[in-house]
């Protein structure tokens, strides 16, 4: 229980501030069960060009439908996953799930790029490039479909064997994004170094960024560094417009949160793309030299 609580500690700020000792336990259990019997499924939230509107990508978010506790959140069973080994099955099943929505998307003529959130747990353990690749060959699409989302603190850890993969993926055509960015304490100067196509800001600096002048602050440099090193910068959270007013002042380019749209299941994500002013937007060219 000790090691439990300190690796919760470990956790703050990385989402699992809601998530109990007694919750780890449980979950833990029950998760051998729910891969075997495939009780997960994603939900997709569009990423917007703030400029037009208009999406360029949407981001696979899982869930867990526990026979008994109901929907629970990725942030609630994530940490146990990576603690018993399941996430190794899960981001396998959530990668060839992704590739195989992207295709069926593809047929019904939505070509859009689709992210995926790679714990570190699962990179540090497989080779992420094998994985990635199987999941696009046997779902027929091309890799610069597929989007890795990979927080900043995977590359804090790892950072050695890390440079080495990243470039293997960017080269291999995936499109590599660095999740929660701002709430770790990865420098300009590394991050400039790797073949990187996005940053993402935390949520939780552009909730805050209306009242609290730091977060503002924060918010503002994140923008100025990513597009000066030609990344794509994303505000995660977005919930209001007077949010958008600010981060259109401050040169950023890209916005996904509750304003645009929450996460849909398949079919309303499908539905939510036929709209015309949902038409997806043309790949984005990657930012980064290596392709
Ligand atoms: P994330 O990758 O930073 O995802 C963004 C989270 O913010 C999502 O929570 C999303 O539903 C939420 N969100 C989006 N717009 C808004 C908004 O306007 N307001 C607020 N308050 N929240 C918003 P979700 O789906 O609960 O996921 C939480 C985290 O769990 C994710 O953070 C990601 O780190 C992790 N996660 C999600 N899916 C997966 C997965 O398949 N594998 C792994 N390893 N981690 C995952
Ligand atoms: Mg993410
Ligand atoms: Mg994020
Ligand atoms: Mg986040």
């Amino acid at each position: 229980d000790d090691a439990i609580r300190l690796f919760l500690e470990n956790r703050q700020g990385t989402h699992v501030q809601e998530l109990t000792p007694e919750d780890f336990v449980r979950y833990g259990r029950d998760l051998k069960v729910a891969v075997e019997q495939n009780q997960f499924f994603i939900r997709y939230q569009p990423q917007i060009n703030i400029a037009t509107g208009r999406p360029h990508a949407v981001e696979a978010l899982i869930r867990w439908r526990h026979p008994e506790h109901g929907v629970i959140a990725p942030a609630q069973f994530i940490p146990a996953a990576e603690i018993t080994g399941e996430i190794i099955p899960i981001t396998q099943w959530l990668l060839h799930t992704v590739c195989e929505d992207i295709a069926q998307l593809r047929e019904q003529g939505r070509e859009i790029i689709a992210s995926a959130n790679i714990s570190g747990a699962y990179f540090t353990q497989l080779d992420l490039v094998t994985s990635a690749l199987n999941a696009t060959k046997s779902a027929g699409i091309p890799p610069r479909f597929l989007e890795l989302e990979l927080t900043e603190t995977v590359f804090i850890e790892n950072i050695n064997d890390l440079k080495k993969t990243l470039i293997e993926l960017a080269k291999a055509g995936f499109s590599i994004a660095l999740d929660d960015f701002g709430s770790g304490f990865m420098g300009f100067s590394y991050l400039s170094d790797l073949p990187v196509h996005k940053l993402k800001i935390d949520g939780s600096f552009v909730r805050h960024m209306l009242n609290d002048t730091k977060s503002a602050a924060i918010v503002k440099s994140l923008i100025i560094a990513g597009q000066s090193i030609g990344l794509g910068v994303v505000a995660e959270g977005i919930e209001n417009a007077q949010q958008v007013e600010v981060l259109k002042t401050l040169g950023c380019n890209m916005g996904q949160g509750f304003l645009y749209s929450e996460a849909l299941d398949f079919d309303a994500l499908s539905t939510w793309l036929s709209a015309p002013e949902n038409r997806p937007e043309g790949l984005p060219k990657a930012a980064w030299g290596i392709h």
